[in-house]
């Protein structure tokens, strides 16, 4: 909810990365409360958007992303499964609706969906839309024919990250350009959906690398209406396992710079949040954040189970305006079932970057 009107000098798409790399080096106070003026500007401060993520299709992708336990050329021991059932699908989205989540998002581990693979996912769409949740899909690269087909079905987001910046890519995936995740990002733009587009951290990036990555996200025609700002999970079996810790400041001060640059954009909390103290969370949503995913798998990384992220609003005073209509432990067996039976806790991983 806005506070108040738009400043119009605040929405901008000319920023340089030198010019983020001060932003992001700001003395921390000045850094955060800039970002929290600009985030109560544009939205209730104690309001945190919920969606609920479930893996349509888990494994087994052709493609390289160093951080993914879902690529087929990665040993992480992630059983593979099929296209879930559309009917089952529908099942989990009640469960979520019911957890209080405001949007479901199905996400397939493929390089792009296929011809044949269509009409089920848009039966999925139509069947999530009509339980009266937003619905949001991330299932690779899209051409033109298959993101008008989406939004004619009623898909409201599509998700498709950039991951990292330009000169950082070539290190963490090859088998797709960025350019070819941009056109991806316009070609949704273009069918009117709306796009969720973000990045991961602690991938061994500079710096100046998460300043290039929000100057990309910021640059783009229309900022993307949500942003997911990940922090790698480290996944036995993926080239980036032994990746060094990402500071937990440095992330925070990526969570600001991003609502700075994004004022009118949900900045969200995915990946790595299992991972994350509570203090932690709660600097986030002051730097920012306004939207978390909910239930207990992030794809297949662990999430914090859906009563931890109750209480912890309780603790904060966030309201998300959800009412809750069943019990929180009930719901957790529902919306892990798909993935306990490949559920070793240390291969689960967010691959909401596709
Ligand atoms: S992030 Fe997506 S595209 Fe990359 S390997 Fe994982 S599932 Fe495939």
């Amino acid at each position: 909810m806005a506070h108040a009107a738009e400043n119009t000098h605040d929405i901008r798409h000319d920023w340089t990365v030198a010019e983020v790399e001060q932003l992001l080096n700001l003395p921390f106070n000045d850094l955060l409360f800039r970002a929290q003026t600009i985030h109560r500007q544009y939205f209730d401060p104690n309001a945190v958007q919920v969606s609920t993520l479930l893996s349509i299709k888990t494994g087994a992708c052709p493609e390289d992303c160093a951080y993914c336990p879902q690529s087929a050329r990665y040993d992480t021991k992630l059983e593979k499964e099929k296209l879930m059932e559309v009917e089952a699908v529908i099942e989990k989205a009640k469960a979520a609706k019911a957890a209080g989540s405001d949007r479901f998002c199905m996400g397939a581990a493929w390089r792009s969906p296929r011809e044949k693979d269509m009409p089920y996912v848009i039966a999925m769409v139509k069947g999530v839309k009509e339980l009266g949740l937003e619905t949001c899909m991330t299932l690779g690269m899209l051409d033109n024919q298959k993101a008008d087909a989406l939004a004619e079905a009623g898909l409201d987001y599509y998700n498709h990250n950039l991951d990292t910046s330009p000169e950082y890519y070539g290190e963490i995936i090859t088998t797709r350009t960025y350019s070819d995740r941009l056109n991806t990002l316009a070609n949704v733009r273009n069918a009117g959906m709306k796009v969720c587009s973000g990045g991961i951290l602690g991938m061994g990036e500079t710096h100046r690398d998460r300043a290039g990555l929000l100057v990309q996200l910021a640059n783009l025609p229309a900022h993307p209406d949500s942003v997911p700002i990940n922090q790698l999970v480290k996944v036995a079996g993926t080239p980036l396992e032994n990746e060094g810790d990402l500071d937990p400041l440095d992330f925070i001060r990526t969570i600001a710079a991003a609502r700075i640059m994004m004022p009118k954009s949900h900045v969200r909390l995915s990946a790595g949040r299992e991972e994350m103290s509570e203090e932690m969370q709660a600097m986030c949503f002051f730097a920012g954040a306004n939207s978390i995913f909910y239930g207990e798998c992030l794809l297949t990384t662990p999430n914090p189970a859906a009563n931890k992220d109750q209480a912890l609003f309780r603790k904060l005073g966030i309201n998300s305006n959800h009412r809750v209509t069943q019990a929180p432990q009930e719901l957790d067996e529902i919306l892990v079932q798909p993935a306990a039976a490949t559920a070793d806790s240390e291969l689960f991983y967010n691959a909401s970057a596709v």
